[in-house]
This record gives structure tokens, sequence and C-alpha cells, in this order.
């Protein structure tokens, strides 16, 4: 597909194109753009598009990924930075509501999961959890 970016922004050169406008390619882009590069974003489908894996109402902002901590550390450093867009935008694009995540006591990635985040992780069994459902 040929796509004429300078068509849309009136533009006739980039510094950089970013092929794929989903959530890396739009913050790549976005990123880029804040320092001063002329960015072309060009995506087959159009941005936020039914076919993006990162496309879609129901998304969250994962930090479970066991024992691979970088990820983690990662996704919580940008969730400042999700929130301060968030907030630029004005629009109710994020709610916050925690996770229930469920597992049994054998499942040693939620348990390296729970290591990794050590904080605001309440570790509840069956028990407790019926009696939370209850009141
Ligand atoms: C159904 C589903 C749900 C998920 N939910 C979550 C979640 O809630 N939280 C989470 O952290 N992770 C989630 N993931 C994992 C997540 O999708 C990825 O971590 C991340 O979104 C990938 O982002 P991306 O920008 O690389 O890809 P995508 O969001 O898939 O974007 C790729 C873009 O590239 C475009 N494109 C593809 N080929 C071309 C081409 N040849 N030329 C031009 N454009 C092209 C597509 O149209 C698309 O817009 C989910 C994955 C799936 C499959």
């Amino acid at each position: 597909m040929r796509y004429d970016a300078g068509a849309v922004s009136g533009q006739k050169t980039f510094d950089v194109a970013v092929i794929g406008a989903g959530v890396f390619g739009a913050w790549t882009a976005w990123h880029l753009a804040k320092r001063g590069q002329r960015v072309a974003l060009i995506d087959a489908y159009g941005p936020a598009n039914s076919r993006a894996s990162s496309g879609g109402e129901t998304r969250i902002i994962r930090m479970g990924y066991g024992a691979d901590e970088l990820y983690t550390r990662w996704s919580q450093k940008s969730l400042a930075q999700w929130k301060e867009f968030f907030a630029a935008t004005q629009q109710p694009l994020f709610l916050e509501t925690g996770v229930l995540w469920m597992g049994g006591n054998e499942d040693e990635r939620l348990r390296q999961t729970g290591e990794t985040l050590k904080l605001g992780l309440t570790a509840l069994d069956a028990a407790s959890l019926s009696q939370r459902a209850a009141s």
C-alpha cells in the first residue's frame, strides 16, 4: 500500500518514519516529536484500528510478569507517563481499578510476580475472598 504522509500533514520531508500506529509506534512517534523530530507515523489501517492488539476499550496496564522484573519496572515507569498523558488530554481514558488475579498455591509465576511487585499486592485466600464478597 502506498501512503503519502505529506498529503496528510502538508510536510514533504521527515526525520523519522514509524511504521505501525499501535501503542508502541504511537508512543515512539510522540516521544520523538517531543524531542523535535519531524515524524511520519504510518499505519496500514489508520490509527486506533481494531486490528491493532493495543486497540480497544478494555486494555490494561499490566505489571505482572513473574520473575521478568525488567518488564514490571518498565511498566511501573510508563504508568507515571501515561497518567501525565491522560491528564493532558483531559479525556476519561484511564480508569484505575486494581485487579483481582486468581491462582493456586503452587502458581510459581504468581508467587514471583508478588515478589517483583513487592508493594500494592494483597494476598487473599479462598476464605477471606468469600468473606469480602459477602460483606
Ligand atoms: C487481544 C490482545 C489483547 C491484549 N491486551 C493487552 C493488555 O490489555 N495490556 C497489555 O499490556 N498488553 C496486551 N496485549 C499485548 C499487547 O498487544 C502488546 O504488548 C502491545 O499492544 C503491542 O503493541 P504494538 O504497538 O507493538 O502492536 P499493535 O497494537 O498490534 O499495533 C501494530 C500496528 O501496526 C499496524 N501494521 C501492521 N503491519 C503493518 C504494515 N505492514 N504497514 C503499516 N502498518 C502496519 C497495524 O495496523 C497496527 O495498528 C494484548 C494482546 C492481544 C493480542
